[in-house]
């Protein structure tokens, strides 16, 4: 297994930059996730790693070796495809010896090898069956008992369980994350859902417009988003964004004016904002609670539901505040009606600050 480092990696298609100035490094059997919206760059930085489009600018090492220039056959890579890329015709144990039998390995290392394979993704006893007979999930396997064959420096997976109903997605998941901890593998994950993204993730890299927004473990993400976007995407339902302008400054809080809600007093943020200087402040639908709770400075907001949910677990509210969507989500049964206004409660040290240009104002 191997260390993986990007420098100052850019990738264009005519004038189009797809990926602009990309630099990380993912360690030596970490599970590394690239998430972010459709057409932010995942699978076209993917595939400049395991060498499936030229680069334009930058270098890429694994290991010891600068594998920029190296064709995607000899940079000791396996990737995994949503679409699984699976010979119809061969059977199970021919379509994970197919790696091996291309290096003409003897028979009995082959053996060994699909065996051992097969037994770690719980495919042992179909091996004579074709891809037809297989499950979907099933398929998914043995497209990755095929890239454990090849005992690669780095496992690539390009959205491997978006073909999986949701159910089978949760279980997979987990085997995912089992089989990394086995194998101790470097292994880099690409999805769209960033609830598989914390969920699986060492670390994970969020990018945006093909370049990389935020770099860090799932809960560092959520707790301490670097910018809007990360704040936006990251979590779900998604952080509530309100308006707002500062107020006043004093030397321990700032005060900010927010349209529909009033006054909202926060203490501990940097002094960098000017007074009259537009924010955003962010607000996750779970730091939200029907009652006031704790010894906090707490932030009350009124808002009409429009919506509830009711799942047994949570209770989520749909509201809107002055035209944007104000979610929250309740622990436990909550009976709220809609159309009847209900004041809500923060604790201000859970409330996110945006500067104008997006970018947060640290604590
Ligand atoms: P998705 O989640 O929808 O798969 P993604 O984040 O993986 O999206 P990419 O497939 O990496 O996005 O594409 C990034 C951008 O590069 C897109 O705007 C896409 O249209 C463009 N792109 C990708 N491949 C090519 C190509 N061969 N020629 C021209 N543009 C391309």
């Amino acid at each position: 297994m191997a260390r993986l480092e990007l420098s100052n990696v850019s990738k264009s298609y005519g004038a189009f930059d797809a990926i602009t100035d990309v630099s990380l490094a993912i360690e030596d059997g970490e599970f590394a996730v690239f998430v972010g919206p459709s057409g932010c760059g995942k699978s076209t930085l993917l595939r400049l790693i395991a060498g499936l489009d030229p680069i334009s600018d930058g270098a890429i090492r694994i290991g010891a070796d600068d594998v920029t220039r190296r064709p995607a056959g000899t940079r000791s890579v396996a990737m995994v495809f949503q679409s699984y890329a699976l010979y119809p015709h061969m059977s199970v144990y021919d379509n994970i010896a197919f790696p091996l039998q291309m290096e003409r390995r003897s028979k009995g290392d082959i053996r060994q090898q699909v065996e051992k394979a097969a037994g770690t993704v719980q495919l042992s006893t179909r091996l004579k069956d074709k891809p037809s007979k297989l499950s979907g999930g099933q398929r998914q396997r043995v497209a990755i008992a095929r890239a454990i064959v090849r005992k690669p420096k780095i496992f690539l997976m390009d959205e491997p369980l978006s073909n999986l109903d949701a159910a089978l997605r949760i279980e997979m998941r987990t085997e995912l994350t089992q089989l990394h901890k086995e194998l101790g593998a470097t292994m880099v994950y690409v999805t769209h859902d960033q609830l598989e993204a914390m969920t699986m993730a060492d670390r994970i890299v969020v990018l945006n417009g093909g370049r990389v927004e935020q770099v860090g473990r799932p809960m560092d993400l959520y707790h301490n988003p670097v910018n809007r976007f990360v704040a936006g995407f990251i979590g779900s339902p998604p952080m509530n964004m309100l308006r707002g302008k500062v107020k006043a400054i004093e030397s321990e809080y700032y005060s900010f004016e927010a349209p529909g809600i009033g006054t909202i007093v926060i203490d501990g943020l940097a002094k960098r904002l000017k007074i009259g200087e537009e924010v955003v402040l962010g607000i996750r639908p779970e730091f939200l609670a029907p009652h006031p709770a704790g010894s906090e400075p707490l932030v009350k907001i009124g808002a009409v539901p429009r919506s509830v949910e009711r799942l047994g677990a949570q209770t989520i509210v749909h509201s809107a505040i002055e035209g944007q969507n104000f979610t929250c989500v309740f622990a436990g049964d909550q009976v709220v009606e809609p159309g009847r206004e209900l004041n809500v409660y923060c604790d201000a040290a859970n409330i996110h600050v945006f500067d104008a240009a997006g970018i947060t104002v640290s604590r």
